[in-house]
């Protein structure tokens, strides 16, 4: 077990959900999306449908469906779809144009690139079949034009346009969101497992991508550590601080390794002031997807803390407390800036919303940076205070649900930069025996969830059936 979840099982609904092949994760997706809805994150952590047992049943009649042949049929059509029935009796329905586009022949279809050759071009939105038939499992679509497209039950049924397959292929797409608040225990993992052990590192992924913080412990102490395993995943993001990373660091630079003390800082992080809670880089058009902060060295008396709260669910307590707060949030534009030089002279704007929704509604994306938030606002005058007064009350939620570490010298703080806002406390550098060094870097999430998928098809094929004995 990678993770040390003292006050829920998460660990386990991650290796469950993992065991469930793509055709048949709707089972399992169904429940798991529940862990985005507020009802769950009463009083902080999720303590809804994360349970080993509730993940077994889920994982179990997945397995089970999994085996049932999802053969077509049956298919009855109208002008304009067709309805199309499986060996185990569920349905969807298909319109033809989505049928003709996606055609999976080798004129209209390039298996190795997994491409679409057929162009928008010579699509007909309206066509129509002149004939249907239930072939060897498979759906037969003669088109007006001759073309014959077959489409096998397997394929169709991933591509149900039913809610249920839906769900599952958002949460395919991205892992449901567990809110939590203030009685959240940042989970732990061991920096030797995550590295040496697969599923230990989806374990991890999965927790990442659930609740956007987690502590990996027991790193080597050197600087480059963290790049040994964000390589496992993916690629560094560099930015206009360092090509490959940058440190905070105060006093006396460490001799072995390229870093200049910041006698003048270009950037907060220099200093052993507050840092409030925000977002890394919001003035980036392409923020990085997770910020990782491994401690080297940390400060030896008070301060140096980090804080650390949810933005998600700081903002959906901020809809039910103060709407019109949140609507100014969700639609007034800020500028984030950044000047200085360091590997470069740069001139970072950028302009974002404090809080992004998704198409649904959702909170997708914070940003939220009192150091970097422009004193330039596109805004009349008029309506200055309305804007900060909806900013100050989310920063009061933002403190109110926020949890707190130290962190030790071997442990790497990951952070969903998206959502989980963190600052650090201040302290003093001169009251320390030595520097506090931290080496900040980053990976984008795209790269995480998919070192994710790509481990969860993979570890669901190693496995035998009885290794799915879900006890
Ligand atoms: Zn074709």
């Amino acid at each position: 077990m990678a993770a040390t979840l003292p006050r829920q099982q998460l660990v386990t609904t991650a290796l469950h959900v993992n065991h469930i092949k793509s055709a048949t994760r709707q089972a399992a997706a169904a429940g798991a999306h529940e862990g985005w809805r507020r009802t769950e994150v009463a009083g902080g952590v999720s303590r809804g449908c994360h349970t080993k047992a509730c993940f077994a049943t889920q994982a179990s009649q997945a397995w089970t469906e999994r085996r049932v042949s999802l053969d077509v049929s049956l298919v009855s059509a109208n002008t304009k779809t067709v309805t199309v029935t499986f060996a185990d009796n569920t349905s969807s329905t298909y319109p033809f144009v989505w049928l003709r586009e996606n055609c999976q022949c080798s004129s209209c279809f390039q298996n190795d690139a997994i491409a679409r050759l057929f162009l928008l071009d010579d699509l007909d939105v309206h066509i129509q079949p002149k004939e249907l038939q239930v072939k060897d499992g498979c759906l037969r679509v003669t088109w007006s034009d001759g073309h014959v497209s077959v489409f096998t039950g397997k394929w169709l049924s991933r591509r149900a346009f039913t809610p249920e397959a839906r769900t599952a292929q958002r949460t395919w797409f991205m892992l449901p969101k567990v809110l939590w608040g203030t009685d959240f225990e940042v989970p732990y993992s061991k920096y030797s497992t995550v590295m040496h052990d697969d599923r230990a590192l989806l374990e991890w992924l999965v927790v990442l991508e659930k609740y956007g913080v987690t502590v990996v412990e027991e790193a080597p102490t050197r600087v480059g550590a963290i790049n040994d395993f964000i390589e496992r995943l993916g690629f560094l993001k560099p930015t206009h601080y360092g090509k490959h990373f940058f440190c905070f660091l105060f006093s006396s630079p460490r001799r072995d390794y390229e870093i200049v003390t910041q006698v003048t800082p270009n950037n907060l992080a220099y200093t052993g002031a507050r840092l409030g809670l925000h977002t890394d880089l919001p003035y980036c058009e392409y923020p990085p997807g997770t910020t990782w902060l491994h401690c080297i060295r940390q400060h030896q008396g008070k301060g140096g803390e980090n804080d650390l709260t949810d933005g998600f669910h700081a903002a959906e307590i901020l809809r039910e407390r103060h709407r019109h707060h949140f609507e100014t949030l969700v639609n007034t534009p800020i500028y984030f800036q950044d000047q200085g030089y360091a590997l470069y002279a740069f001139d970072k704007i950028t302009q974002k919303m404090a809080i992004s929704l998704d198409h649904l509604g959702k909170v997708c994306r914070i940003h939220m940076s009192s150091q970097s938030r422009d004193s330039i606002l596109d805004l009349d005058d008029s309506g200055v205070i309305k804007f900060y007064e909806a900013l100050k009350a989310y920063n009061d939620v933002l403190r109110e649900f926020s949890v707190c570490v130290k962190t030790k010298p071997g442990d790497i703080l990951i952070i969903d930069n998206t959502r989980v806002l963190h600052g650090r406390t201040p302290f003093d550098p001169k009251t320390s025996e030595g520097p506090r060094i931290i080496h900040n870097a980053y990976i984008d999430l795209d790269d995480l969830r998919s070192k994710r998928r790509i481990l969860q098809e993979r570890l669901a094929n190693d496995l035998s059936q009885g290794e799915l004995g879900f006890d």
